[in-house]
């Protein structure tokens, strides 16, 4: 989609932290980051939001939590991590491309706000 940052991230159209790719997936550092560890992990297809993937999807669904682990691993994230995925306005989403967030580095609580 022409007009989607994460598009353009992906396309390397607009630079970032690029610290994973495939042809299918692309992960970059987050702009502004909430724990030592804030990687946003995408699929290159524009998918809006969670909610917009069909069952075809659920092989790459599934691949974006397996890069999140595999960068977890590399990361030493040994006390723990958090993947997170905001569906939507009132879940906190603010950019309408499917991304799985990686966040670890410091102490986790729960609920999240
Ligand atoms: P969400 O609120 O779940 O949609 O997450 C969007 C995330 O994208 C936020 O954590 C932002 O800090 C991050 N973000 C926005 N613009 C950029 C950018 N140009 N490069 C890297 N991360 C970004
Ligand atoms: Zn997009």
């Amino acid at each position: 989609m022409s007009d989607c940052l994460f598009c353009k991230i992906g396309a390397a159209k607009i630079p970032a932290k690029l610290v994973y790719q495939d042809e299918e997936i692309f992960a970059f550092e987050d702009i502004s980051p909430q724990a030592p560890t804030h990687i946003l992990i995408c699929p290159r297809r524009h998918i809006e939001k969670l909610g917009d993937a069909a069952a075809a999807d659920a092989l790459l669904l599934g691949r974006l939590q397996l890069v999140a682990a595999q960068l977890a691993a590399q990361r030493n994230l040994t006390d723990g991590y958090r993947t997170v995925v905001n569906n939507g306005a009132g879940a906190g989403q603010s950019v309408f491309h499917l991304h799985l967030h990686l966040l670890g580095g410091r102490l986790m609580r729960w609920p999240p706000g």
